[in-house]
């Protein structure tokens, strides 16, 4: 070793510095920002008049790891639903806080529905649509109203496919008197910027508590999220919400998503998270909830699940046994959480590692809490276990899978169960 050389700093993401939102449901409180964990939220996609059915998929969102769930309240009729849709989930035993999700004609439901103001926990306000003219501030102020009356937070929500029209026309007016005009894209990131944080500014000054605020500012692409939640960040200490918005489907939503937050989240940016995800025909909504998890576990912000590390694979192992093998861990791990959760604290650290031969299986699985190593191609057909980091026995024959899943499910028992 070079004795001059230091010790190389280890990667870890910024301390944020936001205010703290309470977001609560009965006793159930869930904190956004300051020293709380960064939050994983979700949204329905059900019709919210279908109560049963929107209470059922925010039961799965829940029970998915979703620490809030976003509904859509857009009519009379789905605000009606709504005390309907908090009493089934208070039945199932799902305290899980609910959020309306408000465009248009929030400030008519919330007055006119005080019963659906009641059963939600924080309302969503979407300053681009709130209304044009005289109407806009009216409205607004209506809405904080209800906030302040019902004494809920309120997030207010700016897209860049709803920014309000009539500041970014001003704005644009007043760049075009600049000696040197900014690009387009300058003067709509100010007024994304603009509108989230003079709107909470209106809030204050009507009384609403700046804890109580929580502000996004969503755009789609990846470089453009960066740049706004970066400077919004700068700007203010409300607590933030993050999001890519329309990330798209599949792989590709997935990609822009995590790099997008991942990359804020490193710099201590963004207090709660959502990931907007397509579903792909025949996908369950859960999968955003998975997805936005796996962003903050691989961060190393929060442990919801145990991880599985796996090799990929390569000309040392031609069977698919060990990718079986590590599905089959991965899916037993994740479908065992809502009962796991509340039996072994602490199991969501565990790290099992599913090895395909000797070149790297071995050392992997050492670094693992439990690991095993399978036989490579022309490797002698022998799958050692190595638990705590060391070794601990070697499997043999046709039945090694279901051997070794009995013995992580012993391990976890042993260490995190009652006994342990
Ligand atoms: S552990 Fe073995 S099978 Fe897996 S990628 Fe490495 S060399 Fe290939």
């Amino acid at each position: 070793m070079n004795a001059a050389c230091t010790p190389i700093e280890a990667a870890a993401p910024r301390p944020r510095r936001s205010r703290q939102a309470r977001i609560a449901w009965g006793s159930r409180v869930v904190t956004v920002g300051g020293d709380a964990p960064v939050r994983v939220q979700s949204m329905t996609n059900t019709d919210t008049v279908d109560a049963i059915g929107t209470a059922i998929q925010v039961k799965e969102l829940a029970q998915a790891g979703s620490e809030v769930v976003r509904i859509t309240v857009n009519t009379p009729e789905a605000a009606q639903q709504v005390p309907y849709i908090r009493e089934q989930l208070d039945r199932m035993g799902i305290d899980v806080p609910l959020v309306g999700d408000f465009h248009y004609n929030g400030h008519r439901l919330l007055s006119d529905h005080p019963a659906c103001a009641e059963a939600l926990s924080k309302y969503r306000i979407n300053p681009g649509n709130v209304g044009k003219g005289d109407k806009h501030d009216r409205q607004f102020a209506q809405m904080i109203e209800a906030a302040l009356r019902w004494d809920r937070p309120v997030r207010i929500g700016v897209n860049w496919g709803s920014l309000d029209q009539e500041l970014l026309a001003r704005m644009m007016d007043e760049n075009s008197r600049r000696a040197e005009p900014w690009d387009a894209k300058a003067v709509m990131y100010e007024a994304l910027i603009t509108s989230a944080i003079g709107s909470a500014e209106r809030a204050r000054g009507l009384g609403m508590n700046p804890d109580q605020i929580l502000l996004s500012c969503k755009v789609s692409g990846v470089q453009d999220l960066i740049s706004v939640y970066r400077e919004l960040a700068r700007r203010c200490d409300y607590a933030l919400h993050l999001g890519l918005t329309e990330a798209g489907m599949g792989t590709k939503g997935t990609v822009a998503s995590s790099v997008a937050m991942g990359i804020l989240l490193q710099e201590g940016i963004g207090d709660t998270i959502r990931v907007s995800l397509t579903p792909q025909p025949g996908e369950a909504r859960t999968q955003e909830v998975v997805i936005a998890s796996e962003i903050l576990q691989a961060l190393g912000l929060r442990s919801f699940v145990p991880s599985v590390t796996a090799c990929p694979g390569c000309g040392r192992t031609t069977s698919t046994t060990f990718q079986e093998l590590a599905k089959q861990i991965d899916d037993h791990l994740r479908a065992q959480m809502p009962v796991w959760r509340e039996r072994y604290a602490g199991v969501e650290r565990l790290k099992v590692a599913v090895m395909g031969c000797i070149v790297n299986g071995p050392g992997e699985s050492k670094h693992a809490d439990i690991g095993i190593s399978l036989p490579g191609t022309g490797e002698a057909p022998a799958a050692p276990v190595f638990i705590d980091g060391e070794k601990a026995l070697t499997l043999r024959g046709d039945n090694i899978a279901a051997e070794f899943h009995q013995i992580v499910e012993t391990y976890i028992e042993k260490r995190f169960g009652a006994a342990g």
